[in-house]
């Protein structure tokens, strides 16, 4: 069966994408396929356009989804032709040293930004997939460990933001960052992923979130989120964050954009011995400098967080199940519901710090 689809296609670096036709392969061992129903406009996607971050061209962009399986090949266990899922873009192997020691979001074997898939082309050349998904599509063609299955009344749009964003803020809160009840946080950068943080650290108990972005256009949605304070980034940030914490900074400072000068800009934020946590993904090319004084005296301890330092078979059925119950809400980040040919503007919206996130409905 050949099976052609539509997908949102980038040709080359800092070209607008554009829908393609695609050729899916058919479904081998191991494999599923996906007819996906929602699917978030991540930043990351947007650096896989701009250059950002380096990948193959031409690729499908898209990796923060939800769909229906459609189909499940020979040998597959984890999931079956119905059942509702959340994509991976990180799945495990469960064989490797990282996956045998605990730390299956750096799994060795994983398929990094892009990768090729068996089969899929467009204009019949090969074409590649963000993050082995390129969910920005009708349908994907996926190992069965990089689908997990989420309750139906979950329903797409809520289980699409578990894929990426909010796996990765909660998990930055909870796993790496381990904010604590009466912790004082700071969160620079509020898209999907900073306004994620916002929530968890205060259901983590933090007492003060400053949440920090460029304008005030996303004072209201940091303020929904739970923020206690809202600063647009100026020269004097460091200074206003200290006035709001006793005069010695924050006990976290979290940054959710991927740049040198907002790493820098969390780098100050943070208290002497205060814990700086780095989500966003940035470019090979963007140094940080810090003073090797600083860096000793200030006794901060600079981390990342990759995919929130989550399992994610393990953390998205309980962030479903948070969702279910009422203690998690995911509602206000949704911003916008498109269709694939609006991905380019939702870039657009995203560039001017506008809304919070697009969902794809293909
Ligand atoms: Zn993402
Ligand atoms: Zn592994």
């Amino acid at each position: 069966m050949t099976n052609y689809f539509n997908g949102v296609v980038v040709r080359s670096s800092g070209a607008r994408p554009a829908v393609s036709e695609l050729r899916l392969p058919e479904v081998g061992p191991g494999q599923v396929r996906v007819r996906i129903r929602a699917a978030g406009v991540c930043h990351s996607d947007l650096s896989m356009v701009n250059g950002t971050i380096r990948v193959p061209y031409p690729l499908v962009l898209g990796h923060e989804a939800a769909g229906e399986v459609v189909e499940a090949g020979e040998h597959v266990t984890r999931a079956a032709a119905g059942d509702h899922v959340v994509l991976n873009w990180q799945p495990p192997c469960r064989d490797c040293w990282f996956c045998g020691h605990g730390e299956p979001w750096l799994c060795s074997t994983s398929s990094g930004v892009a990768a090729l898939e068996n089969g899929i082309t467009l204009d019949g050349g090969p074409v590649h997939v963000a993050l082995g998904l390129g969910a920005f599509a009708h349908q994907v063609v996926a190992p069965e460990n990089a689908v997990i299955r989420v309750p139906a009344e979950l329903g797409f749009e809520r289980a699409a933001l578990l894929g990426c964003g909010v796996l990765t803020g909660t998990g930055a809160v909870r796993n790496t960052a381990r904010v604590a009840a009466g912790e004082s946080v700071v969160v620079i950068g509020l898209g999907g992923v900073g306004l994620s943080v916002v929530a968890a650290a205060r259901a983590a108990g933090a007492a003060e979130v400053i949440a920090v972005d460029v304008t005030e256009a996303k004072k209201g949605l940091a303020e929904t989120a739970g923020a206690t304070d809202f600063l647009v980034s100026t020269d004097a940030l460091s200074k206003e964050i200290r006035v709001r914490t006793s005069g010695r900074g924050a006990d976290h400072a979290f940054e959710c954009v991927g740049r040198a000068a907002t790493i820098r800009a969390a780098w100050r934020a943070a208290r002497r011995g205060g814990r700086v946590t780095v989500v966003g993904m940035g470019s090979n090319d963007d140094l940080v400098s810090l003073s090797a004084l600083d860096i000793f005296s200030s006794a901060r301890t600079l981390s990342s967080s990759v995919y929130g330092a989550a399992d994610p078979d393990v953390e998205v059925p309980r962030l479903a199940e948070a969702v279910l119950s009422g203690a998690l809400v995911l509602d206000h980040l949704i911003t916008d519901r498109i269709g694939l040919a609006d991905v380019p503007a939702a870039f657009d919206r995203m560039a001017r710090g506008e809304g919070a996130r697009s969902v794809v409905l293909p």
